[in-house]
């Protein structure tokens, strides 16, 4: 099948496994980074401390801002219960959205059980917050504000510079989960006033398993720490650094930072071309858009049609209906309901994501592929022929 499914994961740069092969076996540097009393530490620490710079290059960032995770999962969990368990004598209420991550949704309802208030913030139609709806959401004992930068479904870009200002000028802690965002589009965290970040290797052709969580140092964020023992990356997360996975995360960044913009013109034209491909079925809704969403996310409804049906009509498409997570579920994708969008449209939601290697050939194919199942599944449909 053809690979439309970036969003989800993307492959390892070859460079970037290679490198990463050197970190492992005896031949190699495969020290533990903690190990302070022989060579073999020192060069897994040097290897990490490279890595840390250019993954703060990439985000703007000092490299002594960034902590180690297993991935955007965890760095959402570390940041928000972090804040929330480290700051609650000062408030107890969270501001959040609803089209978050499972990752970030989930770790608010656990702190709701935990005596925390938290504001689920409705995104206007087109998936952006309204600032005005934040900022009369703000309460004396609000402490923090989490809201991704880059929605995984529809594409969707938040003002996090906006947002970061007001969350700045009420003294509210501020977290943004960038996990799709970064390496894709440009943030420099030296000129927002972001405090605390979410990212992940995988996302941006590196490994898996590995991602990172910015805090900033200036002024300096606090957070209690969700992991304990041996007082790893600065006490915020302990266990032994995966030497291997770290570096991979460096060089894909560094790739992705030297490529963001061709892979930026890359996944605008392809993306292009897909929408102009389709736009015409009859009765096809854009959930995505274009000029306010990233371009690698293009996210379409086809009424009448199932999204399940089309997926399994367009088997030779690796695509996704709602988002992976929730792709299990029948229930319709929460995202696309909070932004208003009826059942039956959101459960004939296709996710489309586009990358560094695909090609003209493979959109151009996908949409003939897509033209044939709905022209096939519509025949079929009793509904589309009332
Ligand atoms: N946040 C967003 C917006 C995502 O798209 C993902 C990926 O599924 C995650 C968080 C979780 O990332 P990870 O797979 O690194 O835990």
């Amino acid at each position: 099948p053809i690979y439309l499914d970036y969003a989800a994961t993307t492959p390892v740069e070859c460079e970037v496994a290679k490198k990463m092969m050197n970190y492992l076996t005896i031949d190699g540097i495969f020290g533990n980074a903690a190990s302070r009393s022989h060579k073999f530490g020192w060069q897994a620490e040097e290897a990490v401390d490279i890595a840390r710079n250019q993954i703060s290059e990439l985000i703007g960032a000092d490299s002594r801002e960034i902590i180690f995770t297993s991935g955007a999962t965890e760095s959402n969990n570390l940041a928000i219960k972090g804040i929330a368990f480290f700051h609650q004598k000062k408030g107890k209420h969270i501001i959040t959205s609803k089209t978050e991550h499972k990752s970030v949704l989930d770790t608010c309802r656990y702190l709701e059980n935990k005596g925390f208030r938290l504001t689920y913030l409705t995104p206007k139609n087109n998936g952006i917050i309204d600032l005005n709806d934040l900022k009369k959401s703000i309460k004396k004992d609000t402490i923090l504000v989490s809201i991704m930068h880059v929605n995984n479904e529809i594409g969707i870009i938040q003002d996090i510079d906006n947002i970061s200002k007001i969350c700045r000028d009420h003294s509210i802690f501020f977290h943004v989960d960038a996990t799709q965002g970064v390496g894709k589009i440009i943030i420099n965290l030296k000129k927002l006033s972001i405090d605390l970040m979410s990212f992940s290797a995988h996302k941006v052709y590196g490994p898996k398993g590995i991602g990172g969580l910015y805090v900033r140092r200036k002024p300096r964020v606090r957070l209690l720490p969700s992991i304990h023992g041996g007082g790893h990356e600065r006490g915020m997360r302990s266990g032994t650094l995966a030497v291997h996975q770290i570096v991979g995360m460096g060089e894909a960044f560094i790739l992705a930072k030297n490529k963001i913009h061709d892979d930026f013109i890359h996944t605008t034209k392809l993306r292009n071309s897909l929408w102009d491909g389709i736009k015409n079925i009859e009765e096809v809704y854009l959930n995505s858009d274009l000029k306010q969403g990233v371009p690698h996310i293009l996210n379409v409804s086809f009424n009448y049609i199932e999204g399940e049906s089309l997926i399994m009509a367009l088997k030779d498409l690796a695509i996704s209906s709602g988002s992976a997570c929730t792709s299990a579920s029948l229930e319709p994708s929460y995202v696309l309901k909070a932004l208003g969008i009826k059942d039956e449209l959101a459960h004939s939601s296709i996710r489309f994501s586009i990358g560094r290697f695909t090609t003209e050939e493979e959109i151009k194919h996908t949409v003939k592929l897509v033209h044939q199942a709905i022209y096939k599944l519509r025949n079929l449909s009793p509904l589309w022929e009332m």
